[in-house]
């Protein structure tokens, strides 16, 4: 088999055994051996860049950046649904229907997704192109991040038209919602709220790779199209089954309306054993000629009809209000509530997200409150019973004093949120600060979790990430739950961290709004801990992607002399705070005040690796043409209205190899 043969077929087992699993749920083969083709394929692609195929299963890892996501004329306008409430709503909407067409009306209930709405168009059977909604005439361009939605087919399967569009739902089941939500607590940020906006939150990242890591599906159910051979709805839920597309199960052709009144009334019992949100259902008018008779309102189909269930709401005592400190100081209260059953769960506690809430609300300790769950996890409470209200109770005072160290909290003009600004003596900032230092993505400390870093600092062993550096073995033994074995690998896992690079370690540290990829791009510019604790904020801002906010965060941070007193002890005992000369080595200032603008398809090195080569030779990268930019370095298939501009500007266009001959 020749090397093109060899790719081909790779990418055939791929796709064949992506559907399996993602589409049928059914996995023919273990994901380890799966891995190993994926890898095989993308070496020989990096070796035979002319094999390049935009719709190869390697790209489901994403890497590609999308910084303006560019609009988009729909084809189809995406027009949104009316909404019924009960069954005399849907028997008022039949008897329209019925004055307007003629025959027999039947029709199709879906399950209605809370996602992120999306029209993905397939050109010759490969995904050309995925808009989000947008305003319904248009909508953003999405397709990098939508192709690494493993269950969205890259290539279809079967018969299909050369030409249409498909429109459907992009979802985050709860399971990965929640699996999501725990990675967060555990890097010390904000659980998200709900998987609905979390979906669609997570379309519009910039970094592909980034949506590649979250667990999206893409359902669809709607297929839009000028030459497209269905007569039905129902009968396209089952052709976009046969080309590959995920479409969900629960679909059912009703020959009349009692039979529509089952379907919801079985979902609206049934709907909390879905992996997913369903917040109503959705009933068309079954075949496609009436629908066209039928037509459209200014704003929604005719033929449709969105019918919502109703949230579940209960009601409870509200019993006490209490206050949570956050790593970074931010005050959280909550509902303590008499246990009540919800949606087929227990119930003690509910968000009440901040004091405006209280306020607003007007909720006070005692209240006869209603929870209701909706996309959130968490319930919520949506207002008080007043009826029941004791005649003697009286409005909430909102806690002045931290609840944990006494210090008079602060809040910032057009902030929600409440602080505790005592960051050096409050200790759930305390155990907080080091919980993020040691997690994952930081300095990764293996043998030390959580609930360990609270004991030592309870025991007072411990009091700030420096700390951790100076324990001893003999220190750790007696401490409940404590061995020989474990505060070893405390020990180990403590000594390993120095070998962190400096730019996970400045994550680590903690600077409000300095997260993961921002750290990155610090350390990259400032390549020491002293460079970047001397800049000032003017300075900062001139980094790229470095705005107001981060850059007064920044500075506040190293404006403090105890922190600055951590950072010489980390740097005493050897943690990395500054760019290893290895990685230095590859970086040069050749291309220093140049800014480039990358585009096309590359032979010899990537698209990324060429915007990392840019990078550490100091220049910049910018995505779109502008009179700053300085060279154009075009690959093959370089956008024609790219070209144009860089002409009508001036901007030289270089190739691939004349930028590596500049480095
Ligand atoms: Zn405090």
């Amino acid at each position: 088999m020749n090397i093109e043969q060899q790719i081909k077929t790779l990418r055939n087992q791929l796709s064949e055994h992506n559907y399996n699993y993602y589409v049928l749920d059914n996995p023919t083969i273990s994901d380890f051996e799966f891995d190993q083709k994926l890898k095989q394929l993308q070496e020989l692609e990096k070796a035979h860049p002319e094999f390049y195929d935009a719709n190869s299963p390697t790209l489901r890892v994403g890497g590609e950046i999308t910084k303006n996501f560019e609009t988009i004329p729909h084809t189809f306008r995406m027009y949104s649904l009316e909404n019924s409430y009960s069954k005399e709503d849907l028997e008022d909407w039949e008897k329209r229907i019925e004055k307007m067409v003629d025959g027999v009306v039947e029709f199709t209930c879906e399950l209605k997704y809370d996602g992120a709405s999306i029209s993905l168009t397939y050109e010759d059977g490969k995904l050309k192109r995925a808009v989000t909604r947008g305003d319904g005439f248009q909508g953003d361009d999405v397709t990098a991040n939508v192709k690494t939605i493993r269950s969205v087919p890259l290539q279809l399967r079967g018969d299909y038209p050369p030409l249409f569009d498909i429109r459907g739902e992009i979802i985050l089941p709860f399971e990965g919602f929640v699996k999501m939500n725990a990675e967060r607590v555990e890097l010390g940020e904000e659980p998200y709220r709900n998987p609905r906006n979390t979906a669609s939150g997570s379309l519009k990242l910039q970094d592909s790779a980034e949506v590649a890591k979250r667990p999206l599906e893409c359902l669809l159910y709607n297929i839009q199209g000028d030459r497209v051979p269905i007569k039905t709805q129902f009968e396209s839920l089952q052709k976009a089954r046969e080309w590959g597309f995920k479409v969900p199960e629960a679909a059912k052709l009703a020959k009349n309306l009692d039979e529509v009144l089952e379907f919801v009334n079985y979902w609206d019992v049934h709907r909390h054993e879905l992996p997913y949100e369903t917040d109503g259902v959705v009933v068309k008018v079954n075949s496609l000629q009436q629908q066209e008779e039928l037509g459209y309102t200014a704003k929604s189909p005719r033929w449709a009809m969105a019918y919502k269930f109703k949230a579940e709401q209960v009601s409870t005592v509200l019993n006490q209000i209490t206050y949570q400190v956050g790593r970074t100081g931010a005050i959280t209260p909550v509902a303590n509530l008499e246990a009540v059953e919800l949606a087929g769960t227990i119930v003690k506690r509910a968000s009440l997200h901040n004091a405006d809430q209280i306020e607003k609300l007007d909720i006070r300790e005692g209240d006869t409150v209603f929870v209701e769950k909706g996309g959130e996890i968490i319930p919520k409470i949506i207002g008080v019973d007043f009826t029941q209200r004791d005649p003697n109770s009286s409005p909430t005072q909102y806690i002045t004093e931290c609840p944990e160290c006494n210090t008079p909290l602060v809040r910032a003009e057009g902030e929600a949120q409440h602080y505790c600004p005592n960051t050096a003596g409050c200790p759930p900032q305390i155990i907080g600060r080091i919980q993020h230092f040691i997690s994952r993505k930081a300095m990764d400390i293996e043998g030390l979790g959580g609930e360990t870093v609270a004991l030592l600092v309870n025991n007072g062993l411990i009091n700030n990430y420096a700390d951790l550096y100076l324990l001893k073995e003999e220190q750790i033994i007696p401490l409940e739950r404590m061995a020989q074995k474990s505060a070893e690998n405390i020990i180990n896992g403590v000594e390993a961290s120095k070998q962190i690079p400096f730019e996970r370690v400045l994550f680590g540290l903690g600077i409000r709004y300095v997260g993961e990829t921002v750290a990155k791009k610090l350390a990259n510019h400032y390549k020491t801990i002293d460079a970047l604790k001397n800049a000032t904020q003017e300075e900062l801002i001139t980094v790229d992607e470095i705005g107001e906010r981060i850059a007064q965060s920044v500075v506040s941070f190293f404006a403090s002399d105890e922190t600055i007193a951590i950072i010489e002890r980390l740097k005493m005992y050897g943690v990395q705070l500054e760019i290893s000369a290895e990685k230095l080595a590859n970086q040069t200032d050749t291309l220093k005040g140049n800014t480039f603008v990358v585009s096309g398809v590359f032979t010899k090195v990537s698209r990324n690796e060429l915007k990392k080569l840019i990078e550490d030779n100091g220049g910049k990268v910018s995505s779109s043409i502008s009179t700053k930019t300085n060279y154009v370095v075009a690959g093959d298939n370089m956008g024609p209205s790219k070209k144009t501009k860089a002409e009508s500007l001036g901007v030289a266009i270089i190739s691939e190899d004349d930028f590596l001959q500049m480095i």
